[in-house]
């Protein structure tokens, strides 16, 4: 066991410091907290592509750069460290692209592959419903054959950036004989968010931020080259894309600038004419938070590197999200206590430090061990696949 990063790994994450340094002096671009999910900035994204960062450890024949996963990861630690812009291509990177590499027919790969590298077209993730979220299983959204095409008709939930992304990714119903399993019930499709018959309705949540969505489908014509993968084996599929998705450094690191603006208040803040940075209970915590924060990140490289050596990280992945998710939930509490009333300050507000980004984290808070699949739910991951444990 090595750890130490190559020298090409230390050069590249010099070079992705100094573009975003320049980046952010151009003073164009939003950088904030939680950017990964609220700030496209299809511009920056294009900026990005042009590095080749984007779809940097996809096969070269696909246009990807053939890097590791653990290149990416560096790359994007920097990309979260100073909350830079992106939101556009993020989701298309991370798990549509692997998707299609994985299982998109060939006119699928050529179709989208390029548009996703150049930062051209975004996605977003249409699997969650009303009555299914953890339960994916229990989708009702259908697609039934018919010519060409799949007519699409039901309802997602939750569906973050669905107003202002081309391309959704779905898990809808295909197989209606009632004496199959569930699990082979479904298929993956992507679906033009311009088609007709698709409406899309706005939800504001605890922050008053509009992030994410309902999204209704009414008789939506889908060709049928758009089906991702075998049809019916849509739910096998989707498992391997929320490994992606729960292997990144983005759950840790979407908060990185309140564990900054905490530690900043810590030292340079005073209470009852005591430096906060001196007291006990304050240096506990906070050196808690650190602890977490580095052990959190050592299992993300972890996780990177298991994708380097061909493993798809089933229970590590869980392993990884659970303790990042839990990570962010305590720095948000922390932070909002040891700040006082400043914690309690939106960004509207004249008196407010940081941004604001303290309070808005507290907020979103609740929805950091809920998104990309609920902590409960890893946990059984960890208990069945990693420890092997009994199911009921
Ligand atoms: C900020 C945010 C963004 C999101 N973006 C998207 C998106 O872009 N696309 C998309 O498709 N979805 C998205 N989601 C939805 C998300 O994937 C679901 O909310 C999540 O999978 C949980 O599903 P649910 O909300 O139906 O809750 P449920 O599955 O009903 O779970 C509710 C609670 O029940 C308990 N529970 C459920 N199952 C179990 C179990 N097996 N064992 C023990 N306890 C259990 C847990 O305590 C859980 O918190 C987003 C959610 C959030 C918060």
């Amino acid at each position: 066991m090595d750890f130490k990063f190559t020298k090409e790994q230390i050069q590249l994450r010099e070079e992705v410091r100094g573009f975003l340094r320049t980046e952010k002096e151009k003073g164009i671009y939003p950088f904030g907290a939680n950017s990964f999910l609220e700030l496209p900035c299809k511009e920056f994204s294009k900026e990005v592509a042009k590095k080749g960062w984007i779809g940097m450890a996809w096969p070269k024949e696909y246009g990807g750069q053939g890097l590791g996963y653990t290149d990416r990861l560096i790359m994007l630690e920097e990309m979260f460290r100073v909350g830079a812009p992106i939101a556009f291509h993020y989701l298309a990177d991370r798990q549509v692209g692997p998707g299609l590499i994985h299982f998109g027919s060939d006119f699928l790969k050529k179709e989208f592959l390029p548009k996703i590298l150049n930062a051209d077209i975004s996605f977003c993730l249409l699997f969650s419903e009303p009555g299914a979220g953890s339960d994916l299983a229990n989708c009702r959204t259908t697609a039934v054959e018919k010519g060409d095409h799949f007519i699409v008709n039901g309802q997602k939930v939750w569906t973050t950036g669905a107003h202002r992304t081309d391309y959704g990714w779905a898990l809808v119903r295909t197989n209606f004989d009632p004496n199959i399993s569930r699990y082979d019930a479904f298929s993956e499709m992507i679906i033009d968010m311009k088609s007709p018959g698709i409406t899309v309705r706005p939800i504001i949540n605890m922050v008053g931020v509009h992030s994410f969505n309902e999204v209704f489908f009414d008789n939506v014509e889908v060709p049928k080259e758009y089906l991702v993968g075998k049809k019916d084996n849509g739910f096998r599929q989707i498992m391997t894309n929320l490994d992606y998705e729960r292997s990144g450094i983005d759950r840790l690191m979407q908060n990185y600038l309140v564990k900054e603006s905490l530690i900043e208040y810590v030292k340079t803040n005073e209470r009852d004419g005591q430096p906060l940075s001196k007291d006990p209970l304050i240096r506990d915590t906070v050196a808690k938070l650190e602890v977490e924060f580095h052990v959190a990140r050592l299992f993300i490289y972890y996780v990177a590197s298991l994708l380097d050596h061909g493993k798809m990280p089933t229970f590590e992945a869980a392993i990884g999200k659970t303790v990042s998710t839990l990570y962010e939930a305590r720095l948000a509490d922390v932070a909002t206590n040891v700040m006082g009333l400043h914690g309690l300050l939106m960004s509207d507000s004249p008196e407010a430090l940081f941004n604001g980004v303290v309070c808005e984290s507290y907020l979103w808070s609740p929805s950091y061990t809920i998104q990309g699949g609920v902590v409960e739910v890893l946990k059984n991951i960890v208990a069945r696949r990693g420890l092997k444990l009994a199911t009921k």
